[in-house]
């Protein structure tokens, strides 16, 4: 359909600052935060400051790994988290939205070996993810366009290598 969810920067202030009060409420002290590029960094930051966690890492993920080879899963991109900084640890990871879940699924499941305990929070989840996600703001099956991909980058790059 040509359902929008529209979110704003200001919009998504509002959203980091109520996750993190879900998280608080909920007595979860995370020792780390693990963002999920390029997504999900923009929550991790902000939850960072909220929670007052200085330790933040990035994974990056995506679905393809060569021009126009497209994976049935998603894959990670190097670098790769060193698994030693993750031993132990009460880890909350942080994305954009769940919407297979298949994202969040790989990284968690990354985690869940080395981790004393792993958590998810979300701006969105959809009905159709299979992860169900500790902390999620709202909820939505509706495309949604996010402040920082609604518009397309400044240039292109024709110089891309291929990853
Ligand atoms: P997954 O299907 O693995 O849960 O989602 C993978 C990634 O696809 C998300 O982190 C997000 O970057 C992108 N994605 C999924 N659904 C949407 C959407 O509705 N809007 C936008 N802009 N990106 C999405």
């Amino acid at each position: 359909s040509d359902e929008r969810e529209v979110l704003t920067y200001e919009l998504f202030g509002t959203a980091a600052r109520e996750l993190a009060r879900q998280v608080a409420d909920d007595g979860f002290e995370p020792d780390l935060i693990l963002s999920i590029a390029r997504g999900g960094l923009f929550l991790g930051g902000a939850l960072g400051y909220a929670l007052d966690v200085k330790n933040l890492f990035v994974m990056n993920v995506e679905f393809y790994t060569g021009v126009d080879e497209r994976l049935d899963l998603p894959v990670v991109l190097p670098p790769t988290l060193d698994a030693v900084d993750l031993t132990g640890a009460d880890v909350l990871i942080a994305d954009d939205v769940a919407d297979t879940g298949k994202t969040l699924e790989l990284v968690r499941d990354f985690c869940a070996g080395y981790v004393s305990d792993v958590r998810t929070a979300v701006v969105y989840e959809k009905s159709r993810s299979l992860v169900q996600c500790d902390y999620v703001w709202r909820r939505t099956d509706a495309w949604i366009d996010f402040p920082w991909s609604s518009l397309p980058p400044v240039r292109t790059r024709s110089d891309r290598p291929a990853h």
